[in-house]
């Protein structure tokens, strides 16, 4: 009887609709693979893949990736110019797997005065707490070799800089690391694998907070870390040790995103630099920071090694109090207020720029509060005028900051 025979419905739920193979074209983008298991034909050919899984490309188990999240790892080392990438589920995830791959107890490592902030807290809490000492050098990096010790083991650098956009002499750093046998890592994120190739220029490691640009719609988390072949294989040991991996469906956000990466940059560089000649030019400006201004103390250095610029830029104003900055934000209109910056829309956040260096020795005058703007898609002419409207209540009495106090 069918009754013997034939499977329950349960059973049969369980295998119905899992082979679609229908005939015809292929979609444009690659599918999402949702998997933790993956299936074997045999225990020979499970054994095969688990053997060649550390060396291959191979499918074998969710966390060590997924076809999705290869797509994506893919793409980025062709952008990054290494061997091969890992994805973290933040850029902040990407970077503490760097420390934590390639430093040990009693180890030193060096990082930018100019790093992204949340890396100080990480300093001075989790690497104190495993005995790895931290030094910080000077933004334009010139003091790196004075302040090597005999246990520095790796050279952390971002470029540029945080709010003021300083940039190092990558190639000059990667020379002096390597003849003492120290790995340089540095954060790509403001280059993006596009504007700057820290591997080409001399570094070991390379990571970027695919948040920013290469996501580019402020509706994802995602880091990545890109090594040459050289250091992979100590990388890709430590995240399969951890069980660090990301979801296909955040990775596939990326994928999507990333392919308009170099048409939105070319977007955002032109509309900031329309930005920053005008707020150069405003009577209630001190000062702006972009790399991409002949007057920023880098400049030559910023064309020597880059091949663009990005969306961002720091303003200080002439008033030099707190106030008069968070007026300047609130009165903007098509600036949205808030953390992190590279999707298509415009962003402004206050900073305190005193507080963001710690050996001091940024370029000019330390004026200590900054307003930095992401600029977006928009219109420059209208973000412009949005800006002048903010700043025009300041126009009068440029000058007049001792008046008010
Ligand atoms: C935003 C940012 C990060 C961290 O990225 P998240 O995805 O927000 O964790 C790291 N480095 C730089 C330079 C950044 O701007």
């Amino acid at each position: 009887m069918t009754d013997e025979t034939e499977p329950s419905l349960a059973t049969r739920l369980v295998g119905l609709g899992r082979n679609l193979e229908v005939p015809g074209g292929r979609a444009v983008n690659p599918p999402i693979v949702r998997m933790s298991t993956a299936l074997f034909d045999s225990v020979a050919e499970l054994r095969d893949f688990r053997a060649r899984r550390d060396r291959e490309r191979v499918i074998t188990y969710g966390s060590r990736g997924t076809p999705t999240t290869h797509a994506l790892e893919d793409l980025v080392t062709e952008l990054e110019g290494g061997h091969r990438t890992r994805l973290f589920p933040t850029g902040l995830a990407a970077i503490v797997q760097v420390f934590l791959t390639w430093l040990r107890p009693g180890d030193h490592v060096l990082i930018t005065d100019a790093v992204y902030q949340p890396v100080r807290t990480l300093a001075a809490g989790l690497l104190a707490d495993f005995g790895i000492a931290v030094d910080w050098y000077a933004a334009d990096g010139t003091d790196i070799e004075a302040r090597i010790r005999p246990t520095t083991r790796l050279i952390y650098v971002e470029v540029p800089g945080s709010f003021a956009y300083e940039i190092c002499d990558l190639p000059k750093i990667g020379t002096v690391a390597r003849a003492r046998g120290i790995l340089v890592a540095a954060d790509n994120t403001w280059g993006a694998g596009v504007l700057y190739r820290p591997l080409d220029l001399g570094a070991d490691i390379s990571l970027t907070a695919a948040t920013k640009y290469l996501g580019g719609h402020s509706d994802v988390m995602m880091g990545s870390v890109t090594t040459t072949a050289e250091v992979w294989p100590r990388l890709t040991a430590s995240c399969d040790a951890m069980g660090v991996t990301v979801g296909s469906d955040d990775a596939w956000l990326v994928l999507r995103g990333a392919r308009t990466l170099t048409t939105r940059l070319a977007a955002h560089a032109a509309h900031a630099l329309d930005v920053a000649r005008w707020l150069e030019a405003h009577p209630a400006v001190r000062r702006v920071w972009s790399p991409a201004l002949p007057s920023h103390p880098d400049h030559a250095l910023w064309r020597r090694d880059f091949h663009g610029t990005n969306g961002l830029l720091s303003f200080a104003l002439h008033r030099p109090d707190e106030a008069a900055v968070d007026a300047v934000i609130d009165a903007l209109e098509l600036f949205g207020i808030g953390a992190s910056w590279g999707g298509y829309e415009s962003l402004v956040m206050p900073a305190d720029l005193s507080r963001a260096r710690s050996v001091g020795a940024h370029p000019g005058p330390p004026p200590q509060f900054l307003i930095r703007l992401h600029i977006g898609l928009e219109d420059p002419a209208d973000l412009i005028a949005d800006l002048d409207r903010a700043l025009a209540p300041l126009v009068d009495r440029p000058q007049s900051e001792a008046d008010d106090r």
